[in-house]
């Protein structure tokens, strides 16, 4: 069945009646949906997103927006059978699809929990340490970072419908910023399916997330300062949307993940008897042939020491030989059609392209076969493999993408000629290098990571973990410089950050604490008239300190800490020794014991509100503490924030420990968890 895919535009979807696009099925050529966009009011579009979705959003902090990722992913697994089933029909057999739907949803789940750990409760981020002008520090500076208060205009490629959407979709969510996705049309009915089930969920704030099926029209019109464009495609589209005056005129922030020419190096220490050898062989043949090689991270320049050039066209040859073609329906370990006979059509043209510089080692363009599969009406292409003829005068092949199952080899003969034929790239997502020899990785490694986003040093140690060469991870960045497009996604929070506007706050230490939430030096102090430990986490105020009671270091104390921890070091038992020591005037206390000594001036010893301690942060001994030395502490709430379970809360202690002269001898965050009323 046709189905016409339908938009989501402010809450409601609509079907278009004109100027509908067909969309056929990789695996036979039969229309399987109908996309258009005629009709849509993109201006009425913007002004939901900014005027509903982004207050909607912001009204929630990071945590509430988190919990509602978490809770989307867990609505989306429940039901992801459903997308396996329509997505069949773009090529991908249930092996790609996993990378697709399962990996869309391992990054949503990402973010969700990174929200959670690594987000404030609140609704903008400090971030960095405050900083101080002037002695008296009554002038100080410290960075936020807040929602933008636009749109993030997402525009996907074709061959990550679920993964491509979520990836962005779950940065600018937590961020506080809605969405407008527009999927590529080659495979919209999937995304078209995504986003239905998210919107049937209710999960999100309304405005939240719409969807362009079809085109963009005249959306960048609407576009401003406060929006961001986040693009996955062609160079040359990408080039065609960066143009838009507005885009200039604006300053809007343009992402873009585009063409990348990614390489496989094996490096001048492997024989074919080495595990290397094999690892590296069977990651370019899983490159070439996962989701039919329409990977943006697949590897198309296969570099390899000119003594090894026929050892590895020969096993990758047997290996490609065992690829078989078929039905993503029936068979999840054969590989796939391209999403389209066009797509196969431009794949042959770059194949034809790149003749010149190459030869075909492996497959015809033209000719392929699989069981039960239709290769005329369906958009199947056997495996590529080509050989670079002149390596050193090759242009092409660092230029030309064929975004399909296709890859060149390409002999090198030494270490700095492989560093300078991978930059010929100009820029990629990611390269891998396979070497069991630490000069050759560090040689290779710097030579080329600055024209990568990622890079994968692969060897027997750490291969049976390895995530592979394709495959981006939340945590980690993905993007790259150059022909890359310049773009940065994933990589944790980073990509959270690019729908945020950094902010410099220059204000007095006690302003800065009001709208901060967070105490720093200088700010307003109070004196508490009951010990905080003894308040529960409502009662508590950000600010309110005490300051212990001194207490003598003497030596004796020293020595007994040395014997009982058995921590002997010579600065604390050998005069001379000490004295010797650049930093030491002499024997001199533990930083340990300071610590110690500090928690037992500053704790309230009996059962009360302050549950436990789980930490020290930005720990630093400034000053050595000698023998007959005295100490005390002042102890700050610095800051509070709830905790993933409402029966308590989480506060940071400033806490400073000074000697007899008033001089900070120690500083640090406690990190504690303290009870909320019930
Ligand atoms: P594409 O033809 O450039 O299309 C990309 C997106 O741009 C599609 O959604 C397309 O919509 C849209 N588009 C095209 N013209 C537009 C216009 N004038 N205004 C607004 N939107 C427009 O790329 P593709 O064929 O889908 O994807 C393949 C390419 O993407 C490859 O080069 C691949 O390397 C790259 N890619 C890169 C990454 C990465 O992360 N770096 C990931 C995946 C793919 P329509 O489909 O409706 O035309």
């Amino acid at each position: 069945m046709t189905t016409t895919l339908q938009s989501l535009a402010r809450d409601a979807w609509v079907t278009p009646d004109t100027g509908l696009v067909d969309i056929p099925s990789a695996i036979d050529g039969r229309v399987v949906a109908r996309a258009s966009s005629a009709g849509l009011d993109f201006a009425a579009i913007v002004r939901h997103a900014r005027e509903v979705g982004g207050p909607g959003l912001r009204a929630l902090s990071f945590h509430q927006r988190a919990d509602r990722l978490k809770a989307i992913g867990a609505y989306l697994i429940e039901r992801k059978e459903q997308l396996y089933a329509i997505a069949a029909d773009t090529g991908a057999n249930r092996r790609d699809n996993a990378i697709d739907i399962d990996g869309g949803l391992v990054t949503l789940a990402a973010y969700a929990s990174r929200g959670r750990r690594e987000l404030p409760d609140t609704k903008f981020i400090i971030e960095g340490e405050v900083e101080q002008f002037g002695k008296r520090g009554s002038f100080v500076g410290q960075h936020i970072l807040s929602p933008l208060h636009g749109v993030a205009v997402h525009i996907n490629a074709f061959n990550f419908p679920c993964w491509g959407l979520l990836e962005k979709l779950a940065p600018a969510l937590l961020a506080g910023v809605p969405v407008i996705a527009k999927p590529a049309t080659a495979t919209a009915y999937v995304a078209e399916a995504l986003v239905k089930l998210i919107h049937e969920s209710g999960l999100l704030p309304p405005g939240a997330l719409q969807l362009i099926c079809g085109s963009t029209g005249d959306l960048f019109d609407h576009l401003t300062g406060q929006d961001v464009i986040a693009f996955t495609g062609s160079i040359e589209t990408s080039d065609k949307l960066r143009a838009h005056p507005n885009v200039a005129r604006h300053s809007i922030r343009f992402i873009a993940e585009r063409d990348s020419l990614n390489a496989a190096i094996l490096g001048t220490d492997i024989a074919p008897t080495d595990p290397e050898f094999d690892l590296f062989v069977r990651e370019v043949a899983r490159e070439m042939t996962s989701k039919a090689g329409q990977k943006c991270t697949a590897i198309r320049r296969v570099l390899v020491p000119r003594a090894q050039e026929a050892a590895v066209i020969a096993a990758l040859q047997a290996t490609l030989t065992d690829v078989k073609l078929g039905d993503p329906r029936q068979d999840d370990k054969a590989m796939g059609p391209l999403v389209s006979r066009g797509q196969r059509d431009t794949v042959r043209a770059a194949i034809a392209a790149l003749a010149p510089e190459a030869d075909i080692v492996f497959g015809d363009p033209q000719r392929c076969s699989g069981d039960g599969i239709d290769t005329t009406a369906g958009a199947y292409l056997s495996p590529i493999l080509l050989r670079a003829t002149d390596p050193m005068r090759a242009e092409k092949l660092h230029a030309i993408e064929a975004f399909g199952p296709v890859a060149t080899v390409i002999a090198y003969d030494d270490v700095d000629q492989v560093i300078e034929l991978v930059r010929r790239g100009e820029g990629s997502l990611v390269a891998s290098l396979f070497t069991y020899d630490n000069e050759v990785a560090e040689q290779i490694a710097l030579g080329i990571a600055p024209w990568h986003g990622r890079l994968l040093i692969l060897d027997r140690d750490c291969a049976a973990e390895s995530t592979g060469h394709g495959t981006p991870l939340p945590a980690l960045l993905h993007g790259g410089p150059g022909r890359a497009g310049g773009g940065e996604e994933l990589g944790g929070l980073r990509s959270v950050h690019h729908y945020m506007q950094r902010t410099a706050i220059q204000c007095s230490p006690r302003r800065l604490a009001a709208l901060t939430g967070t105490w720093s030096r200088g700010a307003p102090s109070p004196v508490s008239n009951l010990h905080p430990f003894k308040r529960n986490f409502d009662e508590l105020t950000v600010g309110e300190s005490i300051e212990t009671a001194s207490r003598p270091i003497t030596l004796d104390d020293i020595e007994h800490f040395a014997h009982f921890t058995g921590d002997t070091f010579y600065a604390h038992m050998d005069e001379a020794a000490a004295k010797a020591n650049p930093f030491f005037p002499g024997r001199v206390a533990h930083g340990y014991l300071i610590l110690a000594f500090a928690a037992g001036l500053f704790v309230d010893p009996a059962p009360g509100p302050l549950l436990a301690n789980y930490g020290l942060d930005n720990l630093r001994f400034l000053k050595p503490v000698s023998p007959d030395d005295t100490i005390r502490v002042k102890l700050t709430v610095k800051q509070k924030s709830s905790a993933r379970r409402p029966e308590y809360g989480e506060v940071r202690w400033d806490v400073e420990v000074v000697n007899q002269n008033n001089e900070p001898v120690a500083r640090y965050d406690l990190l504690t968890m303290s009870a909320r009323p019930t």
